[in-house]
């Protein structure tokens, strides 16, 4: 079943919450012992919600359309009473006492447990987490993307119908692409942030991960709109993005981006290819167009996220939030411990990398130069808007990679975020679409980048694409 159909058999009480909610925890408590997607688990919470769901449907209650369905929910979302960790020792036993605005408008869905992912939201194979590594389902000697990775692993091995995660410069598209599913990163600003721990907040994103594309459109109607408590979500109208979403795309006009297909392997130009020809099957143009700005994309994108986190994360100190060291001599030394304890070894990289961009001296080199960059990239993208609807771009360099491989190698690690950190610099929405398996069996995937807040024509012309290429979910 999708989602809709989940969703119907559930108004039309033809299945009940409980069941439901009873099915995905035995396919948790099946695929965890080789996907371990999960930090926090919620299960018994969990059935006594779905009881509860059940209940206020039978006694005629009016529900929301997502009610009496299970979820996961990355570990750095708040969730009231629930543990949420963002996979940080900094944060082991922080249990928030107040719902991100996304869980609030989820109310009546069910959350079956906190996934993991790499700490604060930095990494793009779920390495870096301290509990742990989360596996890719597809196989298990594999990374499954970050930083999202518990969302999108779990969402693969059929342990929740569908998860949220969080996109600074990837951390829903890469993992979904590694899992062979499908995932949204809304226009910046479309979802509220309230409640998201902060990692680089003029990117930060919270997203969503599925195996349909209608089932992204559905929960995607009901996590957006403005919210005061939030000044950066947008008050632009929410259409229901479900609508229209078969309507097909002849004549709809599609780039592919030079900088983007050239730089990847040849699996992920293959998955690239066979999209670009089944759109054009399904009347659409396709036409390369050139940004040469995007060569610098990386390394703006890293320069600024490393600035904002640098700040967002002096918060953990001990005192306002955070763990504190047992032993300590004096404040100085306090902060000192607390922090080389709590933090793992990325967030302190980036940590020394901010703090180094923002200096004096520095910022005019550094941080100001990425910022024009910025501005340029988002410039040239809006100069592609005039002519096209979106913007057809691979995922990956080459899909998933080897657990460890790249654990000493930093950079290496970052140049898996060349494909999506444009967007994001931009503000732009992407839907990721699976659609080949290489030899080794792993899944590679595309994405649809397109206007701001206009999610719907991306769904339209994912939606299209997954109907023809027809790619196999199945682990
Ligand atoms: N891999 C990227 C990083 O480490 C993206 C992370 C994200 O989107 N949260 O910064």
């Amino acid at each position: 079943m999708d989602l809709k159909e989940l969703c119907t058999a559930l108004s039309k009480k033809e299945i009940s919450a409980i069941e439901v909610t009873k099915q995905y925890i035995d396919n948790s408590v099946n695929a965890e012992k080789r996907v371990g997607a999960y930090i926090t688990q919620c299960f018994d919470a969990a059935l006594k919600k779905a009881e509860t769901i059940d209940k206020m449907r039978m006694s005629g209650e009016k529900l929301s359309p997502l009610a009496g369905v299970p979820y996961g929910v990355k570990d750095n979302i708040s969730t009231k009473g629930i543990k949420t960790t963002c996979a940080s020792k900094m944060l082991e036993n922080y249990v928030p006492p107040f719902d991100a605005e996304v869980i609030t408008r989820l109310g009546n869905s069910v959350i079956l447990g906190k996934t993991n992912m790499d700490e604060f939201g930095m990494g793009s194979g779920c390495e870096n987490s301290c509990f742990g590594n989360t596996r890719n389902p597809h196989n298990t000697k594999f990374v499954p993307g970050g930083s999202s990775g518990g969302s999108a692993a779990g969402v693969a091995a059929k342990e929740f119908p569908f998860a949220l995660g969080s996109d600074t410069g990837g951390s829903v598209r890469l993992p979904a692409a590694f899992c062979g599913v499908s995932a949204i990163r809304p226009t910046y600003g479309r979802v509220s942030r309230f409640g998201l721990v902060s990692f680089a907040s003029s990117m930060d994103q919270i997203g969503i991960i599925a195996p349909k594309i209608c089932d992204l459109a559905m929960v995607l109607t009901e996590i957006s709109g403005a919210d005061e408590k939030d000044s950066t979500s947008a008050k632009s109208e929410v259409p229901d993005f479900s609508d229209g979403i078969k309507d097909g795309i002849k004549g709809m006009k599609i780039a592919v981006i030079k900088e983007l297909s050239e730089s990847v392997s040849e699996d992920s130009v293959s998955a690239l290819r066979k999209a670009a020809a089944e759109l054009c099957g399904c009347c659409a143009g396709i036409e390369e167009i050139s940004i040469g700005s995007l060569e610098y994309a990386l390394a703006a994108y890293y320069i600024i996220s490393s600035a904002e986190v640098s700040s967002n994360l002096a918060r953990f100190d001990g005192v306002r939030f955070g763990r504190r060291c047992d032993n300590f001599s004096d404040l100085e030394d306090m902060y000192k411990k607390s922090r080389s304890e709590g933090f793992g070894i990325e967030a302190k990289r980036r940590i020394m990398l901010g703090t180094f961009v923002l200096s004096r001296g520095y910022y005019g080199r550094y941080y100001e130069k990425a910022l024009a960059v910025r501005r340029c990239i988002s410039a040239a993208f809006d100069d592609a808007f005039k002519k096209f609807d979106c913007i057809l771009a691979p995922v990956s360099i080459g899909g998933a990679y080897r657990a460890g491989i790249k654990c000493d190698d930093p950079t290496a690690v970052y140049k898996e975020d060349l494909l999506n950190v444009p967007a994001s610099l931009a503000g732009l929405p992407s839907v990721v679409v699976p659609i080949l398996k290489n030899k080794a069996g792993m899944p590679l995937a595309v994405q649809i980048i397109g206007r701001k807040f206009d999610e719907k024509t991306i769904f339209r012309v994912a939606d299209t694409l997954e109907g023809a290429v027809n790619f196999e979910q199945c682990l």
